[in-house]
């Protein structure tokens, strides 16, 4: 994973993901935009109040970058689930220029060269999915709820049931998002992990607060994604927290409501 900065622009990429030489993709942070206010500066929601015209011009200011057209992007209505989509050239403008009807979906998967797919997040965790060899890209939203609940295996097992994805030829990232060092939580959610995740005792710490405990979301999400088939050479880990880094990222427990999202974004070449 790398920092690519220019100017006062900063974004990420994935070294594993660069390699496989089929793709283009980024994780947006906040700095090199022109949004203001709670948005400052690379915003680049559509649906959290900033102005349509600087979220436009962020996705441009990104496009002349990455080379990835802001007109082929698809979005859709992240709802903490577990439900993966397969986008088609149908679905290009989602959430951009036409209504977005991709309700309750946290993940994309596509086959189509020119259909750049998204995962919108401030704190959760973006996770990146690119078959190598028949060519499927996916990308996950994986909050707390949608880790424990397995959406790293439902993206998996869509990308075979689709387009027989072979799970070893899987390259992988997991993206920036609140890490370890901050992720605090209570019991229920504690016992949701216990229940649902195998031996989750390794991923949880008791905090120095009492009755609370912090997770590892990057270390389940990684388990998950060997479990369904990835090999472990083959996934690249972040080590960036967004509540640790205000000045780089947008972060929903630092800021509520008032902010703006990152995104990732990767299109087949
Ligand atoms: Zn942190």
């Amino acid at each position: 994973m790398k920092i690519i900065e220019n100017g006062d622009l900063k974004y990420i990429q994935f070294d594993n993901i660069n390699k496989t030489g089929i793709v283009r993709h980024f994780f947006s942070t906040r700095c090199g935009g022109v949004s203001e206010g709670e948005f400052c500066s690379m915003n680049l929601s559509f649906t959290r109040g900033d102005k349509s015209e600087n979220v436009i011009k962020n996705f441009e200011i990104m496009e002349k970058e990455t080379g990835i057209n802001y007109k082929n992007i698809v979005m859709s209505r992240q709802t903490h689930t577990t439900n993966v989509h397969i986008v088609t050239k149908d679905d290009i403008g989602k959430g951009v220029t036409v209504e977005n009807d991709l309700e309750n979906t946290d993940g994309l998967i596509t086959n189509e060269k020119g259909i750049a797919i998204t995962t919108f997040s401030a704190d959760c965790v973006p996770l990146f999915f690119v078959d190598t060899e028949n060519k499927v890209i996916a990308l996950a939203h994986a909050g707390w709820r949608g880790t424990v609940n397995g959406i790293a295996l439902e993206t998996v097992k869509k990308m075979t049931e689709n387009f027989g994805t072979k799970p070893e030829n899987i390259v992988a990232a997991i993206g920036p998002s609140i890490g370890k060092c901050c992720f605090q939580v209570d019991m229920p959610v504690v016992s949701e992990f216990m229940d649902k995740i195998e031996n989750a005792k390794r991923f949880i710490e008791k905090d120095t607060e009492e009755g609370k405990f912090k997770i590892d979301l990057w270390g389940v999400n990684a388990f998950l994604m060997e479990k369904a088939g990835i090999l472990k050479e083959n996934i690249e880990i972040t080590d960036l927290c967004t509540m640790c880094n205000p000045e780089l990222f947008y972060s929903h427990r630092v800021m509520g409501n008032a902010r703006g999202s990152m995104v990732a974004v990767m299109e087949l070449i």
